[in-house]
């Protein structure tokens, strides 16, 4: 099974809880497997914490943009200005799998899917295939 659902961004960063649109999308599939969830962008990744509380989102957003600076006399930044975008996805990562057990995603009590916007607002586009096994 493969789908693919749309996220519509409204900031230039933030974190979009996905986790339900993602059950969503699974429902009836198959039992056993992964669950593997993919952005095809490389400036908005796929993480999974804590991000039913705003406050660890805004923590994770201002530590990345701690880390990054915007402006770091990037060199990608002279054709197209968002090199640092660009960075904090390739920390976040563009993909997560997640165990599928009677056809439901295993996550702990606190987790939560979430797309890390870091070039926004965009529409992006996150992949969902279930790897039966
Ligand atoms: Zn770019």
């Amino acid at each position: 099974m493969q789908k693919e659902i749309k996220i519509k961004t409204n900031k230039k960063q933030e974190i979009i809880d996905i986790t339900d649109k993602i059950k969503e999308a699974i429902l009836n599939e198959a039992g056993e497997g992964l669950c593997f969830i993919s952005t095809a962008h490389t400036t908005a990744g796929i993480l999974i914490n804590e991000i039913s509380d705003s406050a660890l989102s805004s923590d994770i957003i201002n530590k990345l943009n701690q880390l990054i600076e915007d402006s770091g006399n990037y060199r990608h930044d002279i054709h197209d200005n968002n090199a640092s975008a660009h960075i904090k996805t390739s920390i976040v990562g563009n993909s997560k799998l997640v165990p599928l057990h009677k056809g439901k995603l295993v996550l702990g009590a606190w987790q939560r899917i979430g797309l890390a916007e870091s070039d926004g607002p965009r529409e992006r586009k996150v992949l969902i295939k279930i790897i039966e096994g």
